[in-house]
């Protein structure tokens, strides 16, 4: 689906199986957000072959965080694509991995702030809460915010997985409820689209949710 000139969703609708919204940035730079499980990419593959494109097309991968339904398919692109994620899920992935698999080693660590990648600009917000090293990404020109399992579209992410935290949800919430956003860009579920809907979302969202976190 595209989402507007130079954004595609690959929107995950089937509910009998657990897998993450992937997104694609194109431009002079091809960059895939969250590519998924790795044995449900076909459904990614399928949406690329769509657009004449491959996963060797892609430049780099950013993970928002270290959950298998969200960074598993990492695994199965090519050298010349970077992979990105925030030292404190690479350090969760490694830990939860033990001695039972092997964590690949990422190209680079995602840290609060800036992020430029070809000609594209991004900051990046650490958003603890859902787990550790959860992030958002900002691209400000587009007032697109990529929120992972930070919020979604009249929800939450869980906080009950390893290094989850209801205060710093709550905390990570607020935070991002003060940029300007005209598109949120969930990691499951519908993405919310137009400035009010956005702060509509973040009410309900502060009302409905906050008490129990
Ligand atoms: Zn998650």
């Amino acid at each position: 689906m595209k989402i507007f000139d130079g954004l595609y969703g690959f929107i995950w609708n089937d509910y009998s199986e657990n897998n993450c919204n992937t997104y694609l940035i194109d431009g002079d730079r091809k960059i895939l957000v969250d590519p998924g499980h790795r044995h449900l990419f076909g459904h990614v593959e399928r949406q690329l072959k769509a657009l004449n494109l491959s996963r060797d097309d892609i430049d780099v991968v950013i993970i928002t965080h270290g959950h298998p339904d969200h960074q598993e398919a990492w695994e199965i692109f090519g050298n010349r694509t970077r992979m990105a994620i925030s030292i404190e899920d690479h350090e969760l992935l490694k830990k939860l991995a033990g001695h039972y698999f092997k964590v690949p080693e990422p190209d680079f660590f995602l840290r609060e702030g800036d992020l430029t990648i070809g000609s594209h600009h991004f900051q990046v917000l650490l958003t603890p809460g859902h787990s550790p090293g959860s992030i958002c990404l900002y691209w400000p020109e587009r007032k697109a915010l990529f929120a992972g399992d930070v919020v979604f579209n009249r929800g939450i992410g869980r906080t009950d997985l390893p290094g989850g935290n209801g205060d710093l949800l709550k905390e990570s919430i607020r935070r991002i409820s003060t940029l300007d956003i005209e598109y949120l860009l969930t990691g499951h579920g519908p993405i919310v689209k137009g400035a009010d809907e956005v702060q509509l979302n973040f009410r309900m969202i502060e009302d409905q949710w906050f008490d129990y976190l």
